[in-house]
C-alpha cells in the first residue's frame, strides 16, 4: 500500500516521492489513517522507524484543510532535545515543501530574539523544547490558544530529563479541545500517568 492509499493528498505524496519514499513504514501505515480521523494516539516507536513522518504527514494535511486559519499556531511539537527539535522541524519543512504552511523552532542555548522574529511572522507549526517554550510563554511571545494538534516526541526522554514541571505548566496554557499524539520508545508508570492526563481514548500503536 502506498501513501496515497493512506489518505494523504497529492502535494504530500509528491513531496514524499521527491524524498525517495515509496512505501510507508509500519508505524506510518498504522498511525496516519488514525491521525487523519482525529484520534488521539499513543505510539511505541524507536528512532529510525519513520515516526516523525507518521505524525508530520497527517498533521500537515489537516492544517492545509483549513486555509482560512493559515498563520495561526495550530500545531505544537515538544521534543526533549535541540537536536531532535531540529530534525523534526526539518521533516516538517521537507514534507510540507509544496504547501503554504510554515514552521518555527524554539530551543534553548541560543538567542531568543531570532526565534521571536520568526514566530511573529505567523507560523502554523512550532517545534520546541519545554524549557525554551516556557520562556516564550512567560515573556508573552508565544500564544498557545489556537493549538489543535499537540505532539510529544520521545516522551520517555522528556520525563527522564526532568521536564515534568515545564510540561505541566505548558499543558495549563493549551486548549482542552485538541488532538494529542504521544510517541515514546519505552513505557513505564510515569508515561502511563502522563498519557492518562493528556490523551482522550487513545488508539494504541506498537511497532
Ligand atoms: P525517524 O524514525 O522519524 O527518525 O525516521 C528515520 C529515517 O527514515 C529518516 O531519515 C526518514 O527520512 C526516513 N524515512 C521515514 N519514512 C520513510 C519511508 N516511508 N521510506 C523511506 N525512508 C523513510
Amino acid at each position: 500500500m502506498g501513501f496515497a492509499a493512506l489518505g494523504l493528498n497529492q502535494q504530500l505524496v509528491q513531496a514524499l516521492t521527491e524524498c525517495g519514499y515509496d512505501t510507508p513504514t509500519p508505524i506510518q501505515t498504522a498511525a496516519i489513517g488514525e491521525i487523519l480521523q482525529g484520534k488521539d494516539v499513543m505510539a511505541g516507536a524507536q528512532t529510525g522507524t519513520g515516526k516523525t513522518a507518521a505524525f508530520a504527514l497527517p498533521i500537515l494535511q489537516r492544517l492545509a484543510e483549513q486555509p482560512e486559519r493559515k498563520g495561526q499556531l495550530r500545531t505544537l511539537v515538544l521534543t526533549p532535545t535541540r537536536e531532535l527539535a531540529q530534525q523534526v522541524f526539518a521533516s516538517f519543512e521537507k514534507y510540507g515543501q509544496h504547501s503554504e504552511l510554515t514552521a518555527a523552532l524554539a530551543y534553548g542555548g541560543v538567542s531568543i530574539g531570532e526565534q521571536i522574529k520568526a514566530i511573529k511572522a505567523g507560523v502554523d507549526i512550532m517545534v520546541a523544547t519545554p524549557g525554551r517554550l516556557l520562556d516564550h510563554l512567560v515573556k508573552g511571545t508565544v500564544n498557545l490558544s489556537n493549538v489543535q494538534y499537540l505532539v510529544f516526541d520521545e516522551a520517555d526522554r522528556m520525563l527522564d530529563m526532568g521536564f515534568i514541571d515545564e510540561i505541566n505548566n505548558i499543558l495549563r496554557r493549551l486548549p482542552k479541545e485538541r488532538q494529542t499524539l504521544l510517541f515514546s520508545a519505552t513505557f513505564d508508570d510515569a508515561i502511563f500517568k502522563l498519557s492518562k492526563k493528556l490523551l482522550n481514548q487513545p488508539v494504541l500503536i506498537e511497532v
